[in-house]
Protein backbone atom coordinates (compact mmCIF):
# COMPACT_ATOMS: atom_id res chain seq x y z
CA UNK A 1 0.00 0.00 0.00
CA UNK A 2 1.40 3.18 -1.09
CA UNK A 3 0.09 7.09 -0.87
CA UNK A 4 0.52 7.83 -4.38
CA UNK A 5 -0.63 10.92 -4.18
CA UNK A 6 2.63 12.41 -3.52
CA UNK A 7 1.24 16.27 -4.03
CA UNK A 8 -0.37 16.33 -0.37
CA UNK A 9 2.11 16.88 2.29
CA UNK A 10 1.19 14.79 5.07
CA UNK A 11 0.38 15.59 8.74
CA UNK A 12 2.75 13.45 10.33
CA UNK A 13 5.47 11.82 7.64
CA UNK A 14 6.27 8.68 7.84
CA UNK A 15 2.95 7.60 8.73
CA UNK A 16 0.21 5.93 5.90
CA UNK A 17 -2.84 7.61 5.96
CA UNK A 18 -6.11 6.13 4.42
CA UNK A 19 -5.73 7.22 0.50
CA UNK A 20 -9.57 8.70 0.55
CA UNK A 21 -10.06 10.74 3.83
CA UNK A 22 -7.68 11.08 6.55
CA UNK A 23 -7.29 8.45 9.14
CA UNK A 24 -3.72 7.43 10.27
CA UNK A 25 -2.54 3.80 10.50
CA UNK A 26 -1.84 4.65 13.93
CA UNK A 27 -5.84 4.89 15.07
CA UNK A 28 -6.77 1.79 17.20
CA UNK A 29 -8.74 -0.69 15.59
CA UNK A 30 -8.34 0.68 12.22
CA UNK A 31 -8.03 -1.78 9.25
CA UNK A 32 -6.77 -0.84 5.55
CA UNK A 33 -8.24 -2.90 2.65
CA UNK A 34 -5.48 -3.83 -0.32
CA UNK A 35 -6.46 -0.53 -1.87
CA UNK A 36 -5.48 1.50 0.54
CA UNK A 37 -8.90 2.23 2.07
CA UNK A 38 -10.09 2.28 6.14
CA UNK A 39 -12.97 0.79 7.59
CA UNK A 40 -14.64 3.85 8.18
CA UNK A 41 -14.73 4.84 4.78
CA UNK A 42 -15.99 1.18 3.36
CA UNK A 43 -18.77 1.60 6.27
CA UNK A 44 -19.97 4.83 5.20
CA UNK A 45 -20.46 3.19 1.67
CA UNK A 46 -22.33 0.58 2.94
CA UNK A 47 -24.46 3.50 4.77
CA UNK A 48 -25.63 4.54 1.38
CA UNK A 49 -26.75 1.19 0.33
CA UNK A 50 -28.49 -0.02 3.56
CA UNK A 51 -32.50 -0.50 3.62
CA UNK A 52 -32.96 2.72 6.05
CA UNK A 53 -36.71 2.61 5.56
CA UNK A 54 -36.72 -1.14 7.13
CA UNK A 55 -34.05 0.20 10.16
CA UNK A 56 -36.59 2.68 11.24
CA UNK A 57 -39.23 -0.07 10.90
CA UNK A 58 -37.36 -2.22 12.95
CA UNK A 59 -36.54 0.94 15.56
CA UNK A 60 -40.05 1.83 15.81
CA UNK A 61 -40.97 -2.31 16.42
CA UNK A 62 -38.04 -1.92 19.26
CA UNK A 63 -39.66 1.07 20.65
CA UNK A 64 -42.76 0.07 20.92
CA UNK A 65 -42.17 -3.42 22.48
CA UNK A 66 -40.12 -0.98 25.34
CA UNK A 67 -43.55 0.57 25.77
CA UNK A 68 -45.76 -1.70 26.03
CA UNK A 69 -43.36 -4.07 28.28
CA UNK A 70 -42.65 -0.64 30.86
CA UNK A 71 -46.28 -0.39 31.96
CA UNK A 72 -46.16 3.01 34.51
CA UNK A 73 -42.21 2.94 34.74
CA UNK A 74 -39.89 4.55 32.55
CA UNK A 75 -39.67 3.20 28.88
CA UNK A 76 -35.91 3.84 28.46
CA UNK A 77 -32.75 5.23 30.17
CA UNK A 78 -31.02 8.08 27.74
CA UNK A 79 -28.07 8.26 28.64
CA UNK A 80 -26.75 12.20 27.95
CA UNK A 81 -24.83 14.73 28.39
CA UNK A 82 -26.38 17.85 26.40
CA UNK A 83 -24.40 17.73 23.72
CA UNK A 84 -25.86 17.41 19.93
CA UNK A 85 -26.26 13.66 20.21
CA UNK A 86 -28.25 14.40 23.26
CA UNK A 87 -30.61 16.70 21.76
CA UNK A 88 -31.31 14.53 18.63
CA UNK A 89 -31.73 11.46 20.89
CA UNK A 90 -34.24 13.04 23.06
CA UNK A 91 -36.24 14.33 19.78
CA UNK A 92 -36.49 10.97 18.60
CA UNK A 93 -37.67 9.48 21.88
CA UNK A 94 -39.81 11.62 22.75
CA UNK A 95 -41.53 13.97 19.81
CA UNK A 96 -41.37 11.63 17.48
CA UNK A 97 -42.25 8.06 19.14
CA UNK A 98 -43.63 9.12 21.87
CA UNK A 99 -41.71 7.33 24.69
CA UNK A 100 -41.52 8.83 28.02
CA UNK A 101 -37.33 8.34 28.69
CA UNK A 102 -35.13 8.92 31.98
CA UNK A 103 -32.62 10.94 31.14
CA UNK A 104 -29.23 10.33 32.90
CA UNK A 105 -25.89 12.01 32.86
CA UNK A 106 -22.58 10.69 34.49
CA UNK A 107 -21.08 14.38 34.83
CA UNK A 108 -17.24 14.78 34.42
CA UNK A 109 -17.55 17.55 36.92
CA UNK A 110 -15.60 19.64 34.04
CA UNK A 111 -18.59 21.12 32.20
CA UNK A 112 -18.19 24.34 30.54
CA UNK A 113 -20.63 27.31 30.56
CA UNK A 114 -22.02 26.71 27.23
CA UNK A 115 -22.10 22.51 28.46
CA UNK A 116 -24.01 23.52 31.29
CA UNK A 117 -26.42 25.30 29.29
CA UNK A 118 -27.30 22.89 26.56
CA UNK A 119 -27.62 20.39 29.47
CA UNK A 120 -30.49 22.42 30.95
CA UNK A 121 -32.02 23.23 28.08
CA UNK A 122 -32.03 19.67 26.40
CA UNK A 123 -34.24 18.75 29.79
CA UNK A 124 -36.01 22.00 29.72
CA UNK A 125 -37.27 21.26 25.88
CA UNK A 126 -37.86 17.79 26.10
CA UNK A 127 -39.45 17.98 29.76
CA UNK A 128 -37.26 14.90 31.22
CA UNK A 129 -36.97 13.56 34.52
CA UNK A 130 -33.41 13.38 34.90
CA UNK A 131 -30.57 11.87 36.94
CA UNK A 132 -27.13 13.05 37.33
CA UNK A 133 -23.94 11.82 39.00
CA UNK A 134 -21.03 13.93 40.03
CA UNK A 135 -17.91 12.62 41.42
CA UNK A 136 -16.55 14.98 43.98
CA UNK A 137 -13.94 17.56 43.11
CA UNK A 138 -11.02 16.27 45.20
CA UNK A 139 -11.87 12.48 43.93
CA UNK A 140 -11.87 14.09 39.74
CA UNK A 141 -8.79 15.02 40.55
CA UNK A 142 -7.04 12.55 42.11
CA UNK A 143 -8.49 10.44 39.15
CA UNK A 144 -7.21 12.79 36.84
CA UNK A 145 -4.06 12.37 37.83
CA UNK A 146 -3.65 8.88 38.10
CA UNK A 147 -5.44 8.44 34.56
CA UNK A 148 -2.46 9.74 32.78
CA UNK A 149 0.02 7.12 33.99
CA UNK A 150 -2.74 4.24 33.88
CA UNK A 151 -3.90 4.29 30.90
CA UNK A 152 -2.15 7.61 28.99
CA UNK A 153 -5.44 10.54 28.87
CA UNK A 154 -6.69 12.44 31.97
CA UNK A 155 -9.85 11.02 31.50
CA UNK A 156 -10.39 7.87 33.06
CA UNK A 157 -13.06 8.65 35.32
CA UNK A 158 -15.30 10.06 32.74
CA UNK A 159 -14.74 6.93 30.11
CA UNK A 160 -16.22 4.70 33.01
CA UNK A 161 -18.70 7.12 34.67
CA UNK A 162 -20.19 7.26 31.23
CA UNK A 163 -19.99 3.45 30.81
CA UNK A 164 -21.57 2.86 34.86
CA UNK A 165 -23.76 5.35 35.35
CA UNK A 166 -26.52 4.52 33.23
CA UNK A 167 -26.38 0.54 33.70
CA UNK A 168 -26.85 1.23 37.29
CA UNK A 169 -29.62 3.57 36.96
CA UNK A 170 -31.27 0.73 34.31
CA UNK A 171 -30.74 -2.26 36.82
CA UNK A 172 -31.47 0.01 39.78
CA UNK A 173 -35.00 1.43 38.25
CA UNK A 174 -35.80 -1.83 36.53
CA UNK A 175 -35.47 -0.41 32.87
CA UNK A 176 -33.86 -2.95 30.60
CA UNK A 177 -33.55 -0.50 27.11
CA UNK A 178 -30.87 1.77 26.41
CA UNK A 179 -30.44 4.04 23.65
CA UNK A 180 -27.56 6.01 22.74
CA UNK A 181 -27.07 8.14 19.86
CA UNK A 182 -24.43 7.38 16.81
CA UNK A 183 -23.89 4.48 15.54
CA UNK A 184 -20.35 2.60 16.55
CA UNK A 185 -19.51 2.08 13.03
CA UNK A 186 -19.30 5.65 12.14
CA UNK A 187 -16.08 6.42 13.62
CA UNK A 188 -14.82 3.79 15.49
CA UNK A 189 -14.01 1.04 12.45
CA UNK A 190 -13.92 -1.86 15.50
CA UNK A 191 -18.00 -2.05 13.79
CA UNK A 192 -20.13 -2.31 10.84
CA UNK A 193 -23.01 -1.43 9.90
CA UNK A 194 -24.02 -4.81 8.48
CA UNK A 195 -22.73 -6.23 12.03
CA UNK A 196 -24.01 -3.36 14.05
CA UNK A 197 -23.13 -4.10 18.22
CA UNK A 198 -27.08 -4.70 19.09
CA UNK A 199 -25.64 -7.24 21.00
CA UNK A 200 -25.25 -5.61 24.41
CA UNK A 201 -21.95 -5.65 25.72
CA UNK A 202 -21.37 -4.95 29.47
CA UNK A 203 -18.25 -3.79 29.26
CA UNK A 204 -17.78 -2.28 25.79
CA UNK A 205 -16.77 1.60 27.83
CA UNK A 206 -14.07 -0.47 29.38
CA UNK A 207 -12.87 -2.35 26.62
CA UNK A 208 -12.84 0.72 24.61
CA UNK A 209 -11.87 3.92 26.15
CA UNK A 210 -11.67 3.25 30.12
CA UNK A 211 -9.35 0.12 29.90
CA UNK A 212 -9.04 -0.57 33.69
CA UNK A 213 -11.70 -1.47 36.04
CA UNK A 214 -12.46 0.58 39.29
CA UNK A 215 -10.82 -1.85 41.45
CA UNK A 216 -7.49 -1.70 38.99
CA UNK A 217 -7.74 2.11 39.44
CA UNK A 218 -7.42 1.56 43.31
CA UNK A 219 -4.23 2.49 45.37
CA UNK A 220 -3.26 4.29 48.78
CA UNK A 221 -4.18 7.31 47.29
CA UNK A 222 -7.61 5.75 46.12
CA UNK A 223 -9.35 3.07 48.02
CA UNK A 224 -12.08 0.65 46.49
CA UNK A 225 -14.68 2.78 48.58
CA UNK A 226 -13.99 6.41 46.29
CA UNK A 227 -13.97 4.16 43.51
CA UNK A 228 -17.23 2.57 44.02
CA UNK A 229 -19.37 4.68 42.12
CA UNK A 230 -17.52 3.03 38.93
CA UNK A 231 -18.21 -0.25 39.36
CA UNK A 232 -20.49 -1.93 37.04
CA UNK A 233 -23.21 -3.76 37.90
CA UNK A 234 -22.88 -7.26 38.08
CA UNK A 235 -23.41 -10.07 34.94
CA UNK A 236 -26.36 -11.10 37.05
CA UNK A 237 -27.55 -7.86 37.87
CA UNK A 238 -27.95 -7.11 34.18
CA UNK A 239 -29.31 -10.22 33.50
CA UNK A 240 -32.43 -10.03 35.68
CA UNK A 241 -32.95 -6.81 34.66
CA UNK A 242 -32.43 -8.05 30.72
CA UNK A 243 -30.53 -4.80 30.04
CA UNK A 244 -29.92 -4.05 26.23
CA UNK A 245 -29.23 -1.15 24.35
CA UNK A 246 -29.49 0.38 20.89
CA UNK A 247 -27.68 2.93 18.98
CA UNK A 248 -29.93 5.38 16.66
CA UNK A 249 -27.59 5.61 14.33
CA UNK A 250 -27.39 1.91 13.29
CA UNK A 251 -31.30 2.79 12.37
CA UNK A 252 -31.80 6.47 11.14
CA UNK A 253 -29.42 7.75 8.92
CA UNK A 254 -27.06 9.60 10.75
CA UNK A 255 -25.99 13.35 9.06
CA UNK A 256 -24.02 14.91 12.33
CA UNK A 257 -23.67 18.09 10.36
CA UNK A 258 -27.45 18.43 9.61
CA UNK A 259 -28.68 17.53 13.24
CA UNK A 260 -26.05 20.39 14.45
CA UNK A 261 -27.44 22.88 12.23
CA UNK A 262 -31.03 21.61 12.71
CA UNK A 263 -31.55 21.22 16.83
CA UNK A 264 -29.20 24.59 17.10
CA UNK A 265 -32.42 26.10 14.81
CA UNK A 266 -34.85 24.64 16.45
CA UNK A 267 -34.00 23.54 20.20
CA UNK A 268 -31.31 26.38 20.66
CA UNK A 269 -28.42 24.34 21.60
CA UNK A 270 -24.75 26.27 21.29
CA UNK A 271 -21.42 25.65 19.80
CA UNK A 272 -18.10 26.23 21.18
CA UNK A 273 -14.83 26.77 20.26
CA UNK A 274 -13.65 23.45 21.02
CA UNK A 275 -9.21 22.88 21.49
CA UNK A 276 -7.57 20.99 19.35
CA UNK A 277 -10.43 21.46 16.61
CA UNK A 278 -11.75 23.34 13.78
CA UNK A 279 -15.56 22.12 14.56
CA UNK A 280 -17.20 24.23 17.86
CA UNK A 281 -19.58 20.54 18.52
CA UNK A 282 -18.55 17.22 19.83
CA UNK A 283 -17.44 17.35 23.27
CA UNK A 284 -18.82 21.00 23.45
CA UNK A 285 -20.21 20.32 27.03
CA UNK A 286 -16.23 19.24 28.71
CA UNK A 287 -13.66 22.18 29.32
CA UNK A 288 -11.07 19.10 29.11
CA UNK A 289 -11.61 17.76 25.63
CA UNK A 290 -8.71 19.55 24.01
CA UNK A 291 -6.41 18.15 27.01
CA UNK A 292 -7.88 14.62 25.95
CA UNK A 293 -7.15 14.97 22.42
CA UNK A 294 -3.88 16.22 22.92
CA UNK A 295 -2.69 13.42 25.05
CA UNK A 296 -4.09 11.39 21.71
CA UNK A 297 -1.70 13.11 19.43
CA UNK A 298 1.17 12.60 21.81
CA UNK A 299 0.76 8.96 21.88
CA UNK A 300 -0.97 8.17 18.20
CA UNK A 301 0.00 11.52 16.66
CA UNK A 302 -3.66 12.64 15.68
CA UNK A 303 -6.21 14.43 17.43
CA UNK A 304 -9.59 15.46 17.13
CA UNK A 305 -9.10 17.26 14.40
CA UNK A 306 -7.99 14.20 12.33
CA UNK A 307 -10.77 12.38 13.36
CA UNK A 308 -13.23 15.36 12.05
CA UNK A 309 -11.63 15.97 8.72
CA UNK A 310 -11.43 12.54 8.17
CA UNK A 311 -15.80 12.65 8.08
CA UNK A 312 -15.67 15.71 6.50
CA UNK A 313 -13.21 15.02 3.55
CA UNK A 314 -15.62 11.32 3.30
CA UNK A 315 -19.15 13.38 3.46
CA UNK A 316 -16.97 15.51 0.40
CA UNK A 317 -17.21 18.43 2.67
CA UNK A 318 -13.02 19.09 2.73
CA UNK A 319 -10.44 17.85 0.23
CA UNK A 320 -8.24 15.28 1.36
CA UNK A 321 -5.61 18.26 1.13
CA UNK A 322 -7.82 20.43 3.13
CA UNK A 323 -8.46 18.34 5.62
CA UNK A 324 -4.65 17.58 6.17
CA UNK A 325 -4.16 21.27 6.07
CA UNK A 326 -6.61 21.68 9.36
CA UNK A 327 -5.17 18.78 10.88
CA UNK A 328 -1.53 20.61 10.84
CA UNK A 329 -2.89 23.62 12.57
CA UNK A 330 -5.46 22.08 14.90
CA UNK A 331 -3.57 19.00 16.45
CA UNK A 332 -0.57 19.99 17.43
CA UNK A 333 -1.42 23.02 18.46
CA UNK A 334 -0.61 22.88 22.87
CA UNK A 335 -3.94 23.59 24.64
CA UNK A 336 -5.19 25.98 27.23
CA UNK A 337 -6.59 23.06 29.44
CA UNK A 338 -3.10 21.20 30.01
CA UNK A 339 -2.36 24.61 32.45
CA UNK A 340 -5.78 23.64 34.37
CA UNK A 341 -4.64 19.71 34.59
CA UNK A 342 -1.03 20.82 35.99
CA UNK A 343 -2.79 22.56 38.49
CA UNK A 344 -5.62 20.32 39.94
CA UNK A 345 -2.77 17.66 39.26
CA UNK A 346 0.09 19.34 40.79
CA UNK A 347 2.36 17.70 38.19
CA UNK A 348 5.25 19.58 35.81
CA UNK A 349 4.84 20.25 32.34
CA UNK A 350 7.87 18.24 32.18
CA UNK A 351 6.19 15.06 34.20
CA UNK A 352 3.49 15.13 32.05
CA UNK A 353 5.71 14.95 28.74
CA UNK A 354 7.81 12.38 30.54
CA UNK A 355 4.79 10.39 30.89
CA UNK A 356 2.86 11.30 27.43
CA UNK A 357 6.62 9.63 25.81
CA UNK A 358 6.19 6.24 27.64
CA UNK A 359 2.88 6.13 26.36
CA UNK A 360 3.98 6.74 22.51
CA UNK A 361 2.86 3.76 20.42
CA UNK A 362 6.14 1.87 18.89
CA UNK A 363 5.27 3.14 14.90
CA UNK A 364 6.09 6.28 16.21
CA UNK A 365 8.82 6.12 18.38
CA UNK A 366 11.37 7.48 16.51
CA UNK A 367 9.05 10.21 14.96
CA UNK A 368 9.54 13.74 16.48
CA UNK A 369 5.56 14.90 17.15
CA UNK A 370 5.14 19.07 16.27
CA UNK A 371 3.81 21.00 18.98
CA UNK A 372 2.93 24.31 17.74
CA UNK A 373 1.70 27.18 20.87
CA UNK A 374 -1.21 28.16 20.86
CA UNK A 375 -1.44 31.86 19.46
CA UNK A 376 -5.03 33.11 21.09
CA UNK A 377 -6.95 32.63 24.20
CA UNK A 378 -9.49 30.30 24.28
CA UNK A 379 -13.19 31.75 23.58
CA UNK A 380 -14.31 30.01 26.96
CA UNK A 381 -13.02 29.93 30.05
CA UNK A 382 -11.14 26.66 30.70
CA UNK A 383 -12.39 26.17 33.99
CA UNK A 384 -15.55 23.76 35.17
CA UNK A 385 -18.81 26.16 35.02
CA UNK A 386 -19.35 25.32 38.25
CA UNK A 387 -16.40 26.72 39.39
CA UNK A 388 -17.04 30.07 38.07
CA UNK A 389 -20.14 30.93 39.35
CA UNK A 390 -18.76 30.10 42.77
CA UNK A 391 -15.96 32.00 42.36
CA UNK A 392 -18.11 34.79 40.69
CA UNK A 393 -20.43 34.76 43.76
CA UNK A 394 -17.95 34.53 46.44
CA UNK A 395 -16.49 37.98 45.18
CA UNK A 396 -19.69 39.31 44.95
CA UNK A 397 -21.25 41.68 47.94
CA UNK A 398 -24.13 40.27 49.65
CA UNK A 399 -26.91 41.75 48.42
CA UNK A 400 -28.70 41.90 52.15
CA UNK A 401 -25.04 43.20 53.87
CA UNK A 402 -25.09 45.94 51.14
CA UNK A 403 -28.78 47.03 51.97
CA UNK A 404 -28.44 47.07 55.52
CA UNK A 405 -25.35 49.37 55.24
CA UNK A 406 -27.58 51.44 53.17
CA UNK A 407 -29.90 51.38 56.08
CA UNK A 408 -27.51 52.07 58.26
CA UNK A 409 -25.88 55.11 56.32
CA UNK A 410 -28.86 56.92 56.44
ZN1 LIG B 1 -10.76 6.51 5.04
Amino acid sequence: MNDTNHSVTKPIEGIQYCIRCCVPETQEGVNFDELGICTACRSSEDKMHINWAKREEQLKKILNEAKTKAGNNYDCVLPISGGKDSFFQAHVLTKIYGLKPLAVTFSHNWFSETGFYNLQRCLEVFNLDHLQFTPARGLVNKLAKKSLGAIGDSCWHCHSGVGAFPLQVATRFNIPLLVWGESIAENDGRASYSTPCHKFDRDYFTKVSARLTAKEMADDTLSKKDLHPFELPSYEEINNTGVWGIHLGDFIFWDEERQTEWIRNVYGWRETEMEGTYKGYKSAECIMSGMHDFTCYLKRGFGRATWQAAVDVRNGLLSREEGFELIKQHDQERPEALDYYLKITGLSEEAFYATMKNKKIDALKDIQLPIHAKSRPNAERIVPFVEQIIQKHLHKPDPRIARDKGLDDE
